[in-house]
């Protein structure tokens, strides 16, 4: 029987939901249960209004104009920067390079970092679970570099087996990258202790923590990683928004990976020379609405309850799982002793995009799908799984609208 705490300190999950215009509309005459905030998560009034009042009231090109509108926008545009690394306790704002989501970040460090120092030899290490962004750029280094990649295991219950990545940290190992959350199982890796194992050898460890700020707090200086990418959409914030943090002296030491204006210090038909990072990183325009927005977004997220919301999201995770486990031939992928409130499962005899369609016409948004994880599909032996994805504007009777709707739904398909 899953335990519900009473609402903890401020924390009112009735109220909240009033402050995201979204969660109130129907689909297909019922109710939204909105349950795929880990592909994007909804977005309070304090973004809409933000993003809107930077158009109505202030938009002009950052960084470049001395006009009034110039510096306004400049100010808001730059304030997401250091709201992101008081978010990620950056030790400096000037860590901290503003992309258009983890993606960018993650390829940055790929194209900026890992190729110029790789070659035959060398080899790039990640793990089973993680998201084709953590895959793929590897993937390019290394048909470009000669270097390899190497994949730490999980088990079955989708945890990280710990030691088996600290045994595959072998001197030719030049980089490791891991998810904070898995987007698939809501795994949390003990990514502490990852940086522990990594520092020790040297070996510089980026973090893809997507899934991770949305729900707890992130602390790079206690993490001790050395990239830590995160994407705004994610967390309540406009899309095409997102930052890589990365010591300053890794930066520094990173060629610019995109040329254009804003990124250099003088400009010569016999030579250019670049502006220090962040803004080495920043070619061109930026989506400076999105970043408006994304600064709102870190704002009210930083007015929220904290201990309630983190009670809340572990009570709607133990009830959500506990109910789906109760369902006959249901198959709960992803069983991790310490997870986020993100579900994927099976049902037996029923395709998942079935399921997910049928869910849909109850009003029900979850995802169907490989999750961009095809090597954890692989590992699980599965096409796809059916996935939940809660936040903390989500709600038990949702939770119970959503099992009831799946008991209903997988008789159709059985
Ligand atoms: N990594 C993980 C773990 C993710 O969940 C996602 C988004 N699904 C990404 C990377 C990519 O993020 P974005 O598309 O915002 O760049």
């Amino acid at each position: 029987m899953t335990r519900l705490h009473d609402p903890v300190g401020d924390f009112d999950v009735d109220r909240v939901r009033t402050d995201f215009p979204l969660l109130a509309r129907s689909v297909h005459d019922k109710p939204l249960v909105y349950f795929d905030s880990a592909n994007t998560a909804q977005k309070p009034r304090a973004v809409i209004e933000a993003v809107d009042r930077y158009y109505r009231e202030f938009n002009a090109n950052v960084a470049r104009a001395v006009h009034q509108l110039g510096e306004e926008a400049t100010a808001a545009y730059e304030s997401a920067r250091d709201k992101l690394a008081r978010l990620l306790n950056a030790p400096s704002r000037d860590e901290i390079v503003l992309t258009s989501g983890t993606t960018q970040a993650i390829n940055l460090v790929a194209y900026s970092w890992a190729l110029p120092r790789l070659g035959p030899g060398d080899t790039i290490l990640v793990t089973t679970m993680e998201h084709h962004a953590n895959i793929v750029p590897w993937q390019l280094v290394c048909e470009r570099t000669g270097a390899r990649l190497k994949v730490a295991p999980i088990d079955e219950r989708g945890e990280l087996i710990v030691e088996k990545f600290i045994e595959a940290l072998t001197p030719d190992v030049k980089l490791a990258a891991v998810a904070h959350v898995s987007n698939v199982l809501g795994t949390i890796n003990p990514v502490a202790e990852l940086a522990r194992a990594t520092r020790k050898r040297g070996i510089p460890l980026l973090v893809d923590g997507s899934q991770a700020a949305p729900h707890f707090a992130v602390d790079v200086r206690a993490l001790g990683c050395d990239f830590y990418a995160m994407t705004g959409h994610k967390l309540f914030g406009p899309t095409g928004t997102g930052a890589l943090w990365a010591r300053r002296e890794i930066l520094r030491e990173m060629p610019p990976f995109f040329g254009g204006g804003e990124m250099i210090r003088e400009v010569r038909f016999d030579g250019t020379t670049y502006a220090e990072p962040p803004h080495r990183f920043e070619a061109g325009t930026p989506n400076i609405a999105g970043f408006v927005g994304l600064a709102a977004a870190i704002d009210y997220l930083g007015a929220l309850d904290h201990a309630g919301v983190a009670a809340h999201e572990a009570d709607l995770l133990a009830h959500a799982t506990d109910a789906l486990r109760a369902l006959p031939g249901v198959r709960l992928i992803g069983e991790a002793a310490h997870k986020v409130p993100v579900i994927s499962f099976l049902v037996e005899g029923a395709h998942a995009h079935d399921l997910a369609t049928l869910l849909d016409h109850e009003g029900i948004a979850v995802r169907s799908g490989h999750h961009c994880a095809h090597p954890l599909m692989q590992f699980y032996g599965v096409p796809a799984t059916l996935r939940a994805s809660l936040a903390f504007y989500n709600t038990h009777a949702e939770v119970e609208r959503f099992v009831a709707a799946l008991a209903r739904v997988r008789k159709l398909l059985a």
